[in-house]
């Protein structure tokens, strides 16, 4: 019992202490024991959250420039985060109109069309010539209308607030499912000895593995007697579950959109705190009297729907290109990904908007593609299959992505952030660009954007992926633990940092710009499929 009223008290101190950062969470439940539990600990002294002293948002660590990097301090990250908060404020705006499970900045929804129009706008203030869009058909969309999960036992009721279906997890009919839950502890072999998850609902613990955002029970492989690999997921369907939840490891009730698991059943994500009331339901319930799922889905795959290709040009004094793409798509408010990457892509855009022509060597062409966090059809898949004619006389592809973040760290029981950035996943056209990959790491080292000291094998995933054989690529991403989730807000972008990759990818610029096309366009790395992000 002592071990139960512990952690529970934990809970209770990451409620307050993820508060902090400014996400205001909708209220869960907790069962009755525990909720009496936490005074008691908190009465001795380990509730008590530390108090802060300054504001986070005024106070991110600020990278002074040398006298002869000035010209970059135009670029000025309080007005680049303005940008971020427009873009949250257009998802927050779906999400309040009729959209409160399933939300975002998605491909094809109305939140597309208002970003789109926003992006043009912005693009045509600035004054890039040719600004409009390319439109695109989209083949019939995952759009999950609405979803309940409501588990019952010993007499309690509990709603998992936080569970979101994977994409494109299939969802219910009729009345949708009654099941008895079985805990499979971690869903490996081990945890599934002598369990029999046959036609039941499976909770699975998975532990995160922040950084390029992974987690186990999406990533840890099982290999079967038919030698064909599954994921842990896959395991617990393999033998027999009729509906799969994971509860992701990270302190508090975060609620994560996951890829698709290539599960046949219902499947979905969760947050800690669900998982372990859930769990905890399923240890006290009373023997013969298991605990039940009501679960119950409305997916819709919507037809006819349109994203597109926003276009914008900035005129150089030659017929060779630079790009510079981000994508407009995200799930939940989506400040790093990607409000972040069009907020730099406009930076870069007002920035050299100011050179004077005969100082511009290039034409840059802006693209707010639109985005990978879907199916079928999508700007990359046409800028991929038009390589030949828009790469030709191409020096540098810049794809923003991810350009800001502050590093949530793992304390003890709470997830903090500290008032500085986490490493950045880095591509700097590779080794056989040598002039490019030093000038981006020095461009990094200058200007403040931390990195490892040993870039990706290919651009760090995202919208490049198919892109970077292609064309000289040249990305540095952000990828932590608040990654596709709700916790994912402005509030977690840092405007220094803002700052510090906008004007890197603005002197890299410049420094491409005094390298001949030749030297840039060298025979293309082996193409290597990037992990998808
Ligand atoms: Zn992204």
């Amino acid at each position: 019992m002592r071990r139960i009223v512990v952690s529970v008290a934990l809970l209770a101190l990451l409620g307050v202490a993820v508060g902090r950062i400014g996400h205001a969470q909708a209220p869960t439940q907790n069962s009755g024991s525990a909720a009496q539990a936490a005074p008691a600990a908190a009465a001795r002294g380990r509730a008590t959250p530390p108090v802060p002293v300054f504001k986070l948002d005024d106070n991110f660590l600020q990278w002074r420039l040398l006298p002869d990097e000035k010209a970059y301090e135009a670029i000025d990250g309080r007005h680049l985060l303005q940008y971020v908060n427009d873009l949250s404020a257009m998802s927050r705006h779906y999400r309040d109109s009729g959209h409160p499970q399933f939300w975002g900045r998605i491909i094809g929804s109305s939140a597309d069309r208002e970003d789109a129009q926003w992006l043009m706008g912005k693009m045509t203030q600035i004054g890039l010539l040719d600004v409009h869009e390319e439109s695109i058909d989209l083949a019939p969309q995952w759009f999950p209308q609405s979803w309940d999960l409501t588990a019952t036992g010993a007499g309690k009721t509990l709603r998992l607030e936080t569970a979101q279906p994977s994409y494109t997890s299939p969802g219910t009919t009729g009345a949708g499912l009654d099941l008895e839950v079985v805990y499979a502890g971690l869903g490996s072999e081990a945890d599934l000895l002598g369990r029999d998850v046959r036609g039941k609902a499976v909770l699975i613990f998975s532990n995160p593995m922040p950084g390029s955002w992974r987690h186990t029970s999406t990533q840890e492989g099982v290999v079967g007697d038919d030698g064909t690999r599954a994921t842990l997921l896959q395991l617990a369907e393999k033998r027999g579950a009729a509906a799969i939840i994971c509860s992701i490891q990270l302190p508090g009730n975060i609620r994560t959109q996951l890829y698709p698991t290539g599960t046949k059943v219902p499947t979905f994500s969760m947050g800690m705190r669900d998982g372990a009331d859930l769990r905890d339901m399923v240890a006290h319930a009373p023997a013969g009297q298991p605990v039940h799922l009501k679960l119950r889905m409305d997916v819709q795959q919507v037809p006819g729907l349109k994203t597109g290709t926003i276009w914008g040009t900035l005129k150089g004094t030659t017929d060779e290109t630079i790009y510079v793409e981000a994508h407009r798509d995200g799930w939940f408010e989506s400040a790093t990904d990607n409000g972040s990457g069009v907020a730099t892509l406009l930076g870069l855009a007002e920035y050299f908007a100011k050179v004077p022509l005969a100082q511009r060597r290039r034409t840059i062409i802006f693209l707010g593609t639109s985005g990978h966090h879907n199916s079928g059809p999508n700007s990359a898949a046409w800028l991929a299959e038009h390589h030949e004619e828009l790469f030709k006389k191409t020096a540098l592809l810049i794809n923003a992505e991810h350009t800001a973040a502050a590093q949530p760290e793992l304390l003890g029981e709470a997830i903090r952030l500290v008032n500085d950035e986490a490493g950045f996943l880095w591509y700097g056209g590779g080794n056989q660009r040598p002039k490019l990959q030093a000038a981006s790491v020095k461009a990094f080292q200058s200007f403040g954007v931390p990195i490892y000291a040993e870039p990706e094998n290919g651009v760090p995933g995202g919208e490049a992926s198919r892109l970077y054989q292609f064309v000289p690529a040249v990305q540095a991403s952000n990828y932590n633990m608040y990654f596709h989730s709700d916790f994912e807000t402005p509030a977690t972008v840092p405007a220094p940092g803002l700052a510090a990759t906008t004007r890197a990818y603005a002197k890299i610029i410049d420094e491409v710009n005094k390298i001949d096309l030749r030297e840039l366009q060298l025979p293309s790395p082996p193409a290597a499929t990037a992990p998808r992000r």
